[in-house]
């Protein structure tokens, strides 16, 4: 049986669309916010149709030397072209980039996963400096 870890899919983000890039500062200040945005298909557009679509990204901070993470947010995306009158059929549909604050006194590592609603989970990460 395999473990979750297994099963999330990891990729180069530039030629992959599924990796859920992480942008904000390599170095950031001790204890002050500082922002972090999260989106898939940077370089390479992923589909937003109710057929196929990013249900949700989740960031998690790994300070330097603790063992469990904390989670900073999870995002989800809710509309994808449902209405009443079937799939594809409204105007609206959430797009996957959101944009989240966070603040620490430890250097670590911060971490994205997502969800394709068919092409399963898949990870990334950023190593941040605290100066
Ligand atoms: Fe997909």
């Amino acid at each position: 049986m395999k473990k979750i870890g297994e099963i999330i899919q990891d990729a180069d983000w530039k030629t992959e669309k599924h990796v859920p890039v992480i942008e904000c500062k390599d170095t950031v200040k001790k204890d002050e916010f500082f922002e972090v945005t999260a989106s898939v298909g940077k370089e390479v557009a992923h589909p937003n149709t109710t057929a196929h679509h990013i249900s949700w990204i989740t960031l998690y901070f790994l300070p330097d030397g603790e063992k469990f993470p904390y989670q900073i947010g999870k995002f989800e995306f809710n509309s994808h072209g449902a209405s009443a009158q079937g799939p594809d059929t409204s105007t609206v549909y959430t797009n996957h980039k959101v944009m989240a604050w966070m603040k620490t006194s430890k250097s670590g590592v911060i971490y994205a996963v997502s969800l394709c609603n068919i092409h399963g989970l898949w990870e990334y990460s950023k190593q941040i400096k605290v100066e």
